[in-house]
């Protein structure tokens, strides 16, 4: 089978290091429209991700951590959310209350962080600078990780449905790092 994954951002480099393994397939293009695969080689956030299958699927360097979460109310750190705290953040995060993470953030868990630039792929793989959409090649699967806005305007399709955003904010620290972080 030839497969084509679409974008190369953490999602088309797991599909691509699963479905490279796999025995019944014969060739695995990734297609990514910037020019270079800057997510492995200059991403510069530190990702943490929970699952070690993610861990062992990209066979990258990793350190497990244990994670405890703390959260700012009114200039006060807490780690014991009150109902309204819990309702609160649940609004903030998704418009609407529910069930969040927030609720069990007294808990310790592990974590593992990752060294994307230490994930193998094979460069002839991988097509940068290139717009799926305008490759006249044809496979037999396409696994496509693009944003939904993106795949419904590529493939012309008209929806009805609408998507609702609200405006977040972001503010940058500057962390005293006190923990040694080679991975
Ligand atoms: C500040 C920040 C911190 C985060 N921290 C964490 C964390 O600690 N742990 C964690 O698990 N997650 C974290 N996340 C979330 C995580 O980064 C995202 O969930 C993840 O990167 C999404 O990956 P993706 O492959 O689905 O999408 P994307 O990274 O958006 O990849 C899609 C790719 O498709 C390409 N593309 C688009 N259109 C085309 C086209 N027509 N043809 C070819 N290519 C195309 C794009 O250029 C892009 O590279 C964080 C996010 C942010 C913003």
């Amino acid at each position: 089978m030839k497969l084509a994954i679409i974008g190369a951002g953490l999602s088309g480099v797991m599909a691509y290091k699963y479905f490279k393994e796999m025995s019944y397939v014969e060739s695995v293009k990734v297609f990514e429209i910037k020019d270079s695969c800057d997510f492995l080689k200059s991403h510069t956030a530190l990702l943490r991700i929970k699952s070690v299958e993610i861990v062992n699927l990209l066979k990258c360097r990793y350190k497990k951590i244990k994670i405890e979460k703390n959260y700012l109310s009114d200039g006060v750190l807490k780690q014991t959310p009150s109902i309204k705290d819990r309702n609160d953040y649940s609004k903030k995060v998704i418009g609407a209350i529910h069930s969040r993470s927030i609720g069990s953030i007294s808990e310790y868990s592990d974590r593992y962080l990752i060294d994307l630039s230490s994930v193998k792929i094979e460069e002839s793989d991988f097509n940068f600078n290139t717009d799926y959409y305008s490759c006249s090649e044809k496979f037999d699967a396409v696994i496509s990780t693009i944003p939904l806005f993106s795949i419904l305007e590529k493939e012309s399709i008209h929806t009805e449905a609408i998507f609702k955003s609200t405006p977040v904010e972001t503010v940058t620290a500057d962390v005293k790092i006190d923990m040694e972080l080679d991975l």
